[in-house]
């Protein structure tokens, strides 16, 4: 996956402009990746076409080369197909709120109710209650139980004999006697979608009326959880999302098909078995997750660092061979800000290590940002040959660049002495001292 990126990527940074060719190869390699990740390829192929619709329709910004901003939009979509706002639980203004955990079997209904009890209880001052709907398995109401234990939240059984709509109707009976306010419904689960399990699931619905209706749903599932995800939604109109198993080392990609089947946000994430590992939602990691969105923007960097080492090494080369001109001081000074400062830039052109130690780097960068604009504002001619600037030229260029006459004359008479050093790093080399290049 990464290195079909990496392709892409090479293809598409370093070009100025952001070509319908170029993209498209990039919008392929997106699509595979998210095809990898589990996306459903119906899902898949209406994301790619909005985003190459949004792409195709934004200027480039010159903070981002094409490849990063290809990025951008395809990240900033997919942030928005997850659901940009936080979803809490739906709790009542008065009364019992209720919510009721569904999904198959083994997608972490049980330990998702257990821990979302225990941060209504510990967080959100809470009172809530446990209820074990989950009959078909004693060790199903065993496990509850247990959990229940380990964060002093009590848990609502009649055992195995009593089925699950009793259960729950008593349930609720038993959370108004107490004066609890929050009510929590573990449910049965199976391998597969179930017209037993669906009805059973129903009549409990009917009956309570949750507040919210949480869909479990495992990161680790592969494509099939696009007909999961669907009977349960159409069946019970789930309200929510949790996305279990968040700690495991798959990408996740089925959440955003979930996400586009149901259009109910995620309201909590699962990381690990024990109690604590829950979290809000962010859809901003998740997205970078899906992408692999490490690789990708570490492969950008990449290529964008290699492009400039390539850049820069070639004017060095022309420097070094006594063609210095004031193109290639741009080239420099622009290499110098990528890098953020002018001394880590010293350092890497030959000979002036030592000199970079002794900058002012605030003064410096502005002066240098100063000279920029003005060799910018020079016609090509100029800067292959500063000779030909007269006070007309100059004045031209000052207004240009928003300097003064002074700027460009120290502009150039600081090319004037770099060339100067130029020069003498020649003979040393011609010598035999070749200065290391450091690149
Ligand atoms: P249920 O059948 O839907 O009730 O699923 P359970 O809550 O019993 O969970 C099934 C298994 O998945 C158990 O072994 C849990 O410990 C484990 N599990 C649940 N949630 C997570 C999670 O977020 N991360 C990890 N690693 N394991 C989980
Ligand atoms: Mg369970």
């Amino acid at each position: 996956l990464s290195e079909r990126l990496g392709k892409a990527f090479k293809n598409i940074t370093g070009k100025g402009k952001l070509s319908e060719k170029n993209m498209n190869d990039m919008l392929r390699e997106v699509r595979m990746s998210l095809l990898e990740a589990d996306v459903n390829y119906g899902v898949v192929k209406d994301f790619i076409a909005r985003v190459k619709e949004k792409a195709l329709g934004t200027e480039v910004m010159t903070s981002l080369n094409p490849g990063q901003m290809v990025v951008k939009i395809v990240h900033d979509e997919i942030v928005a197909l997850l659901g940009n706002e936080e979803a809490p639980i739906n709790y009542k203004k008065t009364g019992i709120t209720t919510v009721m955990m569904v999904g198959l079997q083994g997608t972490g209904k049980t330990t998702a109710a257990a821990k979302i009890a225990n941060v209504m209880k510990k967080k959100q001052s809470r009172k809530p209650l446990l209820v074990a709907c989950d009959v078909i398995r004693p060790a199903a109401i065993e496990q509850l139980k247990t959990l229940g234990e380990s964060i002093d939240v009590e848990v609502f059984s009649l055992g195995v004999e009593t089925k699950a709509l009793e259960t729950a109707q008593k349930a609720m009976d038993y959370a108004k006697e107490q004066g609890y306010d929050t009510v929590v419904f573990d449910t049965a689960g199976r391998l597969h979608i179930d017209e037993e399990l669906m009805q059973e699931l129903s009549d409990i619905k009917a009956f309570v009326h949750p507040d919210d209706i949480l869909l479990t749903v495992d990161a680790m599932t592969g494509q099939d959880i696009v007909n999961v995800a669907s009977s349960f939604h159409e069946q019970l109109s789930v309200t929510g999302l949790v996305l279990t198993k968040l700690d495991g080392d798959s990408r996740g990609g089925g959440i955003l098909s979930v996400r586009s089947i149901t259009q109910v946000p995620v309201k909590f994430v699962g990381l690990g078995e024990k109690i604590e590992d829950l979290d809000v939602f962010h859809p901003d990691r998740m997205a970078d997750r899906i992408l692999g969105m490490g690789d990708i923007l570490s492969l950008v960097e990449k290529a964008q660092e290699k492009m400039d080492m390539e850049a820069s090494t070639k004017s060095a080369n022309r420097m070094m061979s006594g063609q210095f001109t004031l193109s290639d001081m741009l080239i420099q000074y622009e290499q110098i800000e990528k890098m953020g400062s002018l001394g880590g830039m010293m350092k890497l052109l030959p000979g002036m290590g030592q000199m970079a130690n002794q900058i002012d780097e605030a003064k410096a960068d502005n002066k240098l940002k100063k000279s920029k604009a003005i060799i910018q504002s020079m016609t090509p001619e100029e800067r292959e040959n500063p000779n030909i600037l007269r006070a007309g030229r100059k004045n031209r260029i000052a207004k240009g660049s928003g300097t003064t006459v002074a700027d460009v004359n120290r502009c150039i008479s600081e090319y004037e002495k770099m060339k100067t050093v130029m020069k003498q790093m020649m003979s040393m080399s011609k010598n035999g001292k070749m200065p290391n290049m450091g690149a």
